[in-house]
Parts: C-alpha cells; structure tokens; sequence
C-alpha cells in the first residue's frame, strides 16, 4: 500500500496527504443462523478464549491507555495516513500495561530500552486453527443492488483437513445471512450451528459430526454484504461525471489490512495463500474487473445483466485479491518487452470523462513493469496490468496484484492543469505499488509484523525506478530531504517504536501503516544497499524472491539472501536497527590528525538519559574517501561499539555520511561546521540537504545552536538547487515557528527570510522558460512563496496581479506549478474577499488536485474572523473528514492562528471529537499534525492538563507524539531565544 506521501511534509512536520473518510464500526453483526443458538463460541478453544479475554479485558478497561509509566512501547504513530478500521487500539504484545488507567502524564519516563520485541510464535497471534487450510476459492457476486448497497454471494472453499474435527473456524465480518455447509467424499453435512464472534471477526462453524482428516473438503458458504461507504470491504464511492450534476457510484474492493472477511467468509490471513476463481453479475454497461483477466461474459436470461467469469488466479493471500465495477473507460499501451511471447496490456481504468488523465500512470506502469522484470530478473507474473482511478479512497494506492487501486490524485494527471508536484508523486505511486508485485505479492511476508519490510522495500525500490526514468529529478536528494527526514522526526521522540512491531491480531495491523515502518524502513533498507553496494543488494533480493515464489518468506529468509550474496553477515548489521527504538547521532571531536567519533541516542527533546541509550547500533561512517589518508583506510567503514578513534587523517577537509547513506545525525565541533558551511561548493546536494538538517535538529535538541544554524543558512544564498533550499526553508521555518511568538524576533527573522530569499527569487522570477527542468520550476513556486511571507513588496504585487486577474475569468494568469502560492500570497495579504474567492473555488474545484491546493492556501489567512470562519468550515459539512487536517495543518503553520487554532481546539473538543472519532486514524492524525507545532510553555501545560483526564483510547500515541514535540519546541525557545536574538542584533537584523 501507499500512504505516506513524502513531498508534503515540505509544508508541515508531521502531514500526510492521506485521506480516510470515517469509517464507523459496526460491531452488532446479526446473523441469521445465530439467532437460532442460545450458545456462542462454543468450540473455541478453552485456553486460547481464556487468553483472549485476558487481552479483551485490558482493552475494554475504562479510560486505558496503551502504554504504562514504566514501560515503553508506542507501537501506534499515526501521524500516518493510514485508514482504518474505527476502532480502539490495544496494546501491543510485548509491553502489556501494568496500569490500564495510566495517561500520558507520566510521558518522560517511557524508556525505549523496555520495549521488547521477541520473536513472536504462532501462540502470540491470533490465527484461525490449523487443522483446516484453504487450498481453491470459487467465489460468486451476484444481486448487487445500487441503490440498497446491498449484495449476495457464495463462495466454495477447497479445503485441506489435517486433523480431525467437527469444527471449521473462517473470518468473516459485517456478513450476514450466512448458511454453511461441508461435502467430503461425496456427503454433504449442513453447520448444526453458526457462532459469529464479531469482535475475533470470525465464524465458527460446528459439525454434528466429526469431519475426517482429508486432502479435499468443499467447504461452501451462502452469505449477503453490504457495499459500504467506509473504504473497507467491498464498497461503494460517490462520484459525479464531468459537465453533469448527479451523483452516481462505482464499486470496488480494499482489502488490505484485513477486510477481505468484510467482502467474503476467507480464511483471511497473508501466508494462507491458495488460487481463486471468481464470477460477478453485473448491469449489461457496467466493466467488471478484477485480479485476472475476464474469461467470458454471459448474459443473464433477464437481459439486463450480464456473469463474468475470470480466469483461475494464480496461489496469493486474500488481502491482495479484488474486483470492482461500474462505469468504466480506460486507455490502454502495452509493455515494449515480451513475456513468453507477448507483450503484456497495461490499462488505467477511470470512470466516464477521465480516463485521458490516466496516460502519465500509464506510460509509466509500462515502463516499469519492464523495469523491475529486469531488475529482479522475474518477468511480471500475471497476464495484464490493470490500473483503476477510486473516487474515495483511505489510502494513496494499494497493490491488488494485477488491479491496482489508486486514489484519483495518485494516478491522475492533467498536463498544464495540475501541479507538476502530482507528476512527481503520480510516478513514484505508481513504481511502488508495482514494486509489490513481486515483492509482497509473489513472495509475501508471513504475517504482519514484517509489514514494514513490504513497505520500507517498495518505498526504497519504487524511488529506484523513478531515479532510472526520471534522473533530472534527483529523487535521492528528494529522499534525503523528503523522507528521511519525516522518519528522523517521528524517531526522534520517546514515543516512537521499533520499526518491527509484534502485531496480535486485526486489530493491530492498521496502526503500523506509519513513517516508521514506510520511512525509517526504506531509510534502512537504503543504507543497507549502499553498504553492501547496489548491484549486491539486488541480486539477494532476486535470489530471496526465487527461493519463495507463490509463498511466504520472513524478513530472516532476505537477510540470509543478502549474506549468501554480499558474504557479510547482514543479520548482525541490521538486527538493532530493526528491533530498537531510535537512531544515534554522532558526536566528533577533532585532536591533530585524529577523529574521536561517539555515538549516542539522539531524541529532540535534548534530555538523552543513561537508560535511553543503551543500543550501540552498526553506523557506517561514509567518511569522504579524500580526507583518507592509507593509514586511516582500514578501520574507518563502520562505528560497531560506543566510540572509535581514526588517526592518520586529513582533516583539513572531511564529511561523515557522505551522500547521506546512513539514518544517523552528525554533531560536529562548531569550527567544524562553520568550515563546512564555507565549502558547500564540496558537498553533494544530499551532503547540502544533510548539513542544514542536522544543524536544525541539533539546534532543537540543544546539542548544537540555533546561532550556528542560522549563520549557516545565511552563508546559503547562492545555493541553487531546489531539493536544498526547500530544506533551509524548512529550517528557518522552524526557527520562526519556535522564536515566532517573541514579536521583536519576528520581525527580525522576517527581515533575514527577505534578504535571504530576494536574490535568489528575483534572479528566477515569474516566467516560465521552455526549458525548465521539474526541479526549476518547484525552485521557483518554493522561492516566490518563501521571498511574499518575507515581505517581498514586488512579488506580492504580481501575485496579487494574477490572482485578480485569475478571479476575472482569466484562468491561465496563473500557471499550475504556482496556482497553490499565488493563492496563498492572496490569501495571506488580502481579505475578506479573496477568502471567499478560493473559498468558492474549493466548491467547484474539479482537477484531481484542486481540493487539496485550495484548502491549503485559505490556512494563510490572517483575520482573526476569517480564522475562526475556516475552523467552524472545517468542522461544517463541507470539507470531508478525509480533508480535515488539511484545513488544521496550514492553519497550525500560520503564526497569526495558532493561538486560535488552540482555543479552538479546546471550546470545540467535543464536535472535533464527534466529527472524527468514528475512525479513530481520522482523530490521531488530526491530533498530531494540528497540536505539535506550537512552542509556548502556557500552551504546553494547558494541552497536558487538557487531555490527561481525557479517555484518549485510539489516539493516546499521537497525544503522546504532540506534547513531545511541543515539549521540544518549548525547550528549544526557553535555551535559546537570547542565542537568536543576539545573533540578530549582531547581524543587523534588529534595530
Ligand atoms: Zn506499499
């Protein structure tokens, strides 16, 4: 799946363009054969409900709080955009809570070293009994109603029974009118009973009498569904066509993590893989689509409908399985390679009046498909590439195998209409979840707790392809900056969590989808490759895919793969990286021609305790290869204890880290750094990107000075590449976000953004030229905006210019790539009127991403009425929930609302609450990026003393996450603030 979308934590520190809509639970499910029982459950095993309940118990406790004073854990992040199910979460294994009613209060004593991450059995998840395995679905959808979402199904299940039995367990989950019944060796036996457990979302299933082990039961079971609105299961999206005005519906399928059960009764978990065929009954105009392609279509003797039939899949876990219907169109290539002869057809599917917007997706899938047959050395495995547009969507993307699902603005794109920046994130979607077409697909991870391998994979992968089409992009850089760096913020606070989590059940899988495992996994996985050298990599990589084709592999089995091919033992490299919270930071002293280089936890908080840093993590130190001399050559590749010394070196000129391979920060002695700042022209724009962002988190946690990072941003001004000034602004962002609330800094930070952003932003000006490359012309809306909040009076007015004319009916007065900072110059420098204009804009908006551009840009305004009019629309029926925290992220950057956006927050809790709270993922993230920005100590006090008597179940992880950040922006303002205003005053920038 996709869901971290890296390029818009340009804008904001914890954001995420994901959407979810509310999904509301559902945990009354009536069945029709269970009204007819008076017992529930009855076969379940004794020992396994008793420790089932255990846990349940824990769960249900009043006002419980995942995590406990003493121990660590913190398991959830949600900063991510993963959907979900609504529910609350439970702890995970591993640090069970000695206090069910702990909350947040006791935050710093939560220590990483506690968290325990022990391999897990197959006793500590919560599986199906293993008496009974699927082999061969037949399924069949048929009485789709679209106007009652409703449906109806059967499905035969090939089954294999290992042990004696007179009960069969299978998810299900908001299915009703299920019927069951079992044929073996030519006898059919009807279920004497039905007992849907709705919480363990399963079925059981008892037999009068004993079934018998064999190699082939059919297992058959009748059910009805629901196309439900909540972006799970198989579900309905609402849509209008283009130039009409009704609203109409198409359907489709979202699987993972574990709603497969919610569309069908599936033995539901990722290493039970077995072949499907599938059949769905559909209006005569509809298109049916689905993982394989259609074998025939056959009318119904009615003369409406129509069954298509699909061709037998190949062996795959249920979460990857699909379909989806409606009114479909599409355009179609084919890959320029020939798999056993033939060239395979790529589609993009989209609803009526769309499909021209899928051909940027399509060129690329094409080409990548190719691409990755090479680079694994597999060819593609099935039949077709199709790829299909979803009007609602909880995710970016997810990689069904041969029918991908997208969300509109990750697979569509409108030349000259939408934001270059889409194109960006249009090709790199599309790369990563094709990515999981071997990786995840064919070989599949066995259970959920090595998600972050599947994803950290596909992350780093999917930019690997992008870097081959699209070189002039330089995506490494845009990794280093983007990323990385959104994974180092999350790990930088106590309540981050290891990048491999124990997951129990269901309900636990969700809450991993987050920039740990996406981020900090492909962060990983990245230096790994580089370590072991690319070529290297790949090969164990192909090697690992070979060996457990149409099967399931552990993330030991690559790490294996990766030894045999590279003869280093990668177990041992990567062990702590993977178990352990955190990342170190290395601090360097400098004696002659000696480096002593120690590392240490780094949090940014500052406030690294003996019991926060116990892991002595493999570092390789990428020490630049000129500053070696042939003494120093042997010992300096990797940091493996707590300290190394390196003597016989040239230190005139050096760099650790080189091209920012390595998922650590680099603490230099002050010489050293201002040095390094006057040899930019030495460093790579990945070196550039690391330096100004190591100063500002070294700046933050105190382990380093807010007067050397803005000394090095001023030393900038000649920079020219865009991947390195989107960092410096984000530095200097910060620094105003934490010194802001001091007026007299204010102004004069404001003074030093204008004098560093003018050169630069006249030099690029407003036009267009033919030639400009995707990085020139994102340098150009990132510095027009950067110079306009600086003051910059002509580039106001030129905004201001087109804007007007823009709102005159002129709509080509504003170029797409500028379209988001035009409007929010107008934004912030106008009033009452231009508020309405883009407010009435974000109502007609129609391109795939003219929401999005139009909610960000009204968070610039700067009344105090306007402010408060955009909170009551953010809460108003006329943003969804899956947009809200687009509204409350821009609002929290803008220093004239954070006050506001606060007491809003807090008058107002119970309607936010209300509004998000039926998907739990809603409200976290809403907490996370809209309470972690502010850096006042009332404030601090106020949201600690706000939320602990608060129930904060399904969102205590991301209260946790706020007041640590904004414990670290306190800290930073209360040392610092003299630190910045002296630097001004002796830089001129104060009167
Ligand atoms: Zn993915």
């Amino acid at each position: 799946m996709q869901t971290s979308l890296p390029w818009i934590a340009r804008t904001s520190r914890f954001s995420c363009s994901q959407v979810s809509i509310s999904r509301r639970p559902t945990l009354l499910v009536s069945f029709a054969a269970r009204t007819t029982r008076t017992a529930t459950n009855v076969n379940v095993g004794a020992a396994l409900r008793k420790r089932y309940i255990t846990v349940l118990g824990t769960f249900l406790a009043p006002g419980f709080s995942s995590t406990s004073s003493t121990s660590t854990s913190t398991s959830t992040s949600t900063s991510n955009c993963h959907p979900s199910r609504s529910r609350h979460t439970r702890p995970y294994l591993g640090y069970h809570s000695k206090s069910p009613f702990r909350r947040y209060s006791t935050l710093s004593t939560i220590r990483h070293s506690e968290y325990t991450t022990a391999k897990m059995t197959r006793d500590d998840r919560d599986v199906l009994p293993e008496e009974v395995k699927p082999v061969h679905y037949d399924l069949s959808i048929f009485n789709i109603d679209n106007k009652a979402f409703t449906y109806s199904g059967t499905v035969t299940v090939d089954i294999k029974i290992t042990k004696e039995t007179s009960t069969i367990s299978i998810n299900v989950k908001e299915l009703d009118n299920l019927k069951a019944s079992v044929t073996v060796g030519g006898a059919s036996h009807e279920a004497a009973s039905i007992d849907v457990d709705s919480k363990r979302e399963r079925a059981t299933l008892t037999f009068s009498s004993p079934l018998q082990v064999t190699e082939l039961a059919k297992l058959k079971l009748d059910f009805t569904g629901v196309l439900n609105n909540k972006m799970a299961g198989f579900y309905r999206s609402e849509y209008k066509v283009p130039g009409t005005t009704e609203a109409t519906h198409m359907f489709s399928t979202q699987f993972e993590s574990c709603d497969a059960r919610q569309a069908f009764p599936c033995f539901d978990e990722p290493n039970l893989k077995a072949t499907f065929d599938f059949s769905i009954t559909v209006p005569n105009s509809w298109t049916a689509l689905s993982n394989m392609p259609a074998i025939s279509e056959t009318p119904e003797p009615s003369g409406d409908l129509k069954v298509v039939r699909f061709e037998t899949s190949p062996k795959m876990s249920t979460y990857l399985y699909a379909w989806a219907c409606g009114e479909f169109e599409y355009v179609e290539t084919t890959t320029e390679r020939k798999y056993n002869g033939v060239q395979i057809p790529v589609r993009v599917y989209t609803t009526t009046g769309l499909k021209e917007q899928g051909q940027f997706a399509l060129e690329n899938a094409a080409k990548i498909v190719d691409y990755f047959s090479e680079v694994f050395d597999i060819d593609y495995p099935l039949p077709k590439v199709d790829m299909l547009a979803v009007h609602e969507f909880s995710h970016g993307a997810m990689e069904n195998w041969g029918l991908i699902t997208y969300r509109t603005t990750a697979v569509l794109y409108e030349e000259g209409k939408s934001d270059p920046r889409y194109k960006n994130r249009v090709a790199y979607v599309v790369a990563h979840e094709l990515a999981h077409q071997w990786f995840g697909n064919l070989v599949t991870m066995d259970w959920w707790n090595e998600l972050w391998l599947n994803e950290g994979f596909a992350t780093w992968v999917g930019w690997l392809a992008i870097d081959n089409f699209y070189p002039d992009w330089d995506v490494w850089g845009q990794f280093v900056a983007e990323s990385m760096q959104t994974g180092f913020q999350l790990d930088s606070l106590r309540s981050s969590h290891p990048i491999e989590v124990p997951v129990r059940d269901a309900l636990e899988v969700d809450q991993i989808f987050d920039h740990i495992s996406y981020l900090k996994g492909s962060s990983v996985i990245r230096m790994l490759s580089s370590a072991l050298g690319q070529q290297t990599f790949l090969k164990g990589v192909s090697n690992y895919l070979k060996k457990h084709t149409y099967a399931n592999a552990t993330t030991d089995a690559l790490w294996s793969a990766l030894s045999e091919a590279s003869g280093q033992d990668v177990n041992k490299i990567m062990d702590l990286w993977i178990k352990t919270t955190g990342f170190p930071v290395l601090d360097v002293k400098e004696t002659a021609d000696t480096l002593t280089i120690r590392q240490k936890r780094f949090l940014s908080t500052g406030d690294v305790g003996p019991e926060d840093d116990e892991t002595v993590w493999w570092v390789p130190l990428g020490l630049t290869s000129e500053s070696l001399t042939t003494a120093s050559q042997e010992a300096v590749t990797a940091l493996n204890e707590k300290e190394t010394s390196i003597s016989g070196l040239n230190t005139d000129y050096y760099k650790l880290n080189i091209g920012q391979n390595g998922f650590y920060r680099v603490n230099y002695p002050v010489e050293r750094f201002a040095k390094l700042g006057t040899s930019l022209d030495k460093l790579s724009v990945a070196d550039r990107i690391g330096l100004v962002a190591d100063a500002q988190a070294l700046a933050l946690s105190g382990d380093g000075s807010t007067s050397s990072l803005l000394s090095l941003l001023q030393g900038m001004k000649e920079e020219s590449n865009f991947l390195v000034w989107q960092t410096i602004a984000t530095a200097l962002s910060a620094v105003q976000g934490a010194f802001g609330s001091n007026a007299e800094i204010k102004a004069g930070l404001k003074k030093f953004a204008l004098e560093l952003y003018s050169p630069a932003a006249e030099k690029l000006g407003w036009t267009f030229a033919e030639g400009d490359d995707f990085l020139t012309t994102q340098l150009r809306g990132l510095l027009i905006g950067a110079a306009a909040s600086a003051g910059h009076e002509s580039i106001i007015a030129e905004a201001k210019r087109q804007f007007s004319a823009y709102f005159s009916g002129d709509e080509s007065a504003i170029n797409a790539a500028l379209k988001l900072r035009v409007f929010r110059i107008a934004i912030a420098e106008g009033g009452k009127d231009e508020y309405d204009q883009v407010w009435a804009e974000y109502l007609k908006a129609t391109s795939p991403d003219g929401k999005e551009i139009t909610l960000q840009s009204l968070g610039k305004v700067k009344d105090a009425d306007l402010i408060n009019d955009y909170l009551e629309k953010m809460i108003g029926d006329k943003i969804p929930t899956q947009n809200t925290h687009y509204v409350s992220s821009s609002l929290a950057l803008n220093s004239d609302a954070k006050p506001l956006v606060w007491k809003f927050v807090k008058e107002r809790w119970d309607d936010i609450f209300k509004l998000l709270s039926g998907n739990m993922v809603l409200l976290d993230r809403f907490v996370r990026v809209t309470l972690n920005k502010f850096s006042d100590e009332t404030i601090l006090e106020e949201m600690k003393a706000f939320f602990e008597p608060k129930d904060q179940r399904g969102y205590d992880r991301a209260v946790r996450v706020a007041i640590d950040s904004v414990s670290g922006n306190v800290s930073w303002k209360k040392r610092d603030e003299k630190v910045v205003e002296e630097w001004l005053k002796e830089k001129g920038y104060l009167a």
